[in-house]
């Protein structure tokens, strides 16, 4: 599947021009998350990465291609302790699959995906993401800054939980706090969103009546979806 791959390149194109670095080695294990949500109050937290008047956005990017040749765990701005007030935010993870084909199978795993997105609760790290608005904001505690949090653990912590999940072979998630960065590949995340949204529609057994689908414009302007799902639908005749 490569439908997310013009997406890809731009992410890695425009990160590499910011001066993405490597820091999946930076902490030595993931950070430790719980079974629920966190809540962290206003008074107990430090600052909000998207928080009050500042962008986000958050999205995730599959591919059957070789995007992602190893796991990682990027960044594009400053660090955690290196921040002292609300700033731009952006969470943006590559996931390389095995081909998982056509199949009930891929629906389980694009699920899947979709699930994890939104299912790592970092502790002293309060996630609340609006799925409409592909934003993401993040508020951090106090508590947590003093015990030494930063994006290289956090990242371990998502690159676990997507691991975890059947057919997935490479994860690279990165996080950018820089304003220009975040607001230029924000642009990308209702089109990624929108092409999750139809493949599990069209995995869901989707009639292929163009005419009258709503997601005729990802169609038409997404390279690959409409062969997909008329190709799909030829099989199963
Ligand atoms: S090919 Fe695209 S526009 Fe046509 S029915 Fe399938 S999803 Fe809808």
């Amino acid at each position: 599947m490569n439908l997310y791959d013009s997406i890809i390149k731009t992410v890695h194109e425009e990160t590499k021009k910011a001066g993405v670095i490597d820091i999946t080695d930076n902490a030595k294990k993931a950070w430790p998350v719980t079974e629920h949500s966190e809540l962290v109050m206003r008074w107990e937290s430090a600052f909000e990465l998207g928080g009050g008047t500042t962008p986000s956005t958050n999205y995730t990017l599959v591919s059957t291609e070789d995007v992602a040749e190893d796991d990682g765990i990027f960044l594009v701005g400053p660090d955690i302790p290196d921040i002292k007030s609300d700033c731009a935010f952006a969470r943006i993870v590559i996931i390389k699959t095995e081909e998982i084909g056509e199949s009930e199978e891929a629906y389980n795993a694009i699920r899947n995906m979709e699930f994890a997105r939104y299912h790592v609760f970092p502790k002293g790290y309060m996630v609340r993401v609006s799925s409409q608005s592909n934003q993401e904001q993040v508020r951090i505690g106090q508590d947590a800054i003093k015990k030494g949090i930063n994006f290289s653990a956090v990242g371990k912590a998502y690159l676990e939980k997507y691991k975890a999940i059947e057919h997935v072979q490479n994860v690279q998630v990165i996080f950018i706090t820089k304003k220009d960065v975040v607001e230029s590949l924000g642009k990308y995340a209702k089109k990624a969103d929108d092409i999750t949204r139809s493949l599990t529609h069209i995995y869901d057994g989707l009639a292929t009546d163009c005419g009258h689908c709503d997601f005729k414009p990802v169609c038409d302007e997404v390279e690959g979806m409409r062969e997909m799902h008329l190709g799909m639908a030829k099989k199963k005749k």
